[in-house]
């Protein structure tokens, strides 16, 4: 991992190439100046903006990421994480893609990550997000999953994709029983379909939304961010029990 550099109001600059110079809005950092510089180290700006220099985690790529379909959020997929139990002994596939957002994440917590998408522009999105987080548990397939995924016993298969009902029958097969079928879908007729077309092999466990406030702290001034809660996807679980 390289160098983050990181102003007093927390806006970040990730150096990508450590020969280059930098250019912000706060000024240019130059690249002498950032090769010297140690972990906790204060660097200007030629505009004499104070930058301190730390090392990338992982969540710092990420934010970087290319996005070419509309990914979950973070929030969400906390929920995904929390309510499956999954980390680092787990196998999970997705689909479908998209960004790879969800799937690079996973793959960062769990053992494998298969994922399926069917846009081959969509994939070749994913296969540079995963090399740019340099991710090798992560197996990408530009596959139609609706045909089935190649894998068997999977802790969890999770769908994001518009008729994830469609796919109940293929996650089945290559789920192991205990494991989690979750579909994310940003309508309730989504949901609606989903949850009645699951079977009997599968134990419905709950639908939900994550709402995430986030709060303005200034002295005294406390009190929730102005700006609106925009919604994104409807989670629901069940799990394969036989
Ligand atoms: N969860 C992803 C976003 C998924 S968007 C992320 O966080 O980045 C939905 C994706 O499903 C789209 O890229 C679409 O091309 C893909 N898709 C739709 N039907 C599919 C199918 N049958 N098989 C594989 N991928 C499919």
């Amino acid at each position: 991992m390289g160098k983050i550099l990181i102003t007093g109001n927390n806006k970040k600059f990730i150096v990508k190439d450590i020969d280059k110079d930098i250019h912000t809005n706060f000024g240019m950092i130059s690249s002498e100046d950032i090769k010297k510089a140690a972990p906790g180290d204060i660097i200007k700006s030629n505009k004499g903006i104070e930058f301190s220099v730390s090392e990338s985690l992982f969540i710092d790529m990420y934010a970087k990421i290319k996005r070419g379909a509309q990914i979950i959020p973070q929030k969400d997929i906390g929920l995904i994480i929390t309510e499956a139990g999954l980390g680092k002994d787990s196998v999970v596939i997705e689909a479908g893609a998209g960004s790879g957002a969800l799937g690079c994440f996973l793959a960062k917590i769990c053992k494998e990550v298969y994922s399926y998408e069917i846009r081959e522009d969509f994939y070749k999105i994913v296969q540079k997000n995963i090399s740019f987080l340099e991710l090798d548990n992560i197996i990408l397939k530009n596959k139609d999953a609706k045909l089935g995924f190649d894998e068997t016993n999977a802790d969890a298969v999770i769908l994001d994709l518009s008729d994830p009902w469609e796919l109940i029958d293929v996650s089945k097969k290559s789920l192991k029983v205990g494991g989690f079928l979750i579909s994310y879908s940003p309508t309730i007729p989504q949901v609606m379909d989903f949850v009645d077309k699951l079977d009997e092999s599968f134990v419905y466990i709950k639908t939900s939304e994550i709402i995430e406030r986030n709060w303005e702290v200034n002295k005294r001034k406390v009190r929730p961010k102005s700006q609106a809660i925009g919604h994104s996807g409807f989670l629901s679980f069940a799990r394969r029990i036989k």
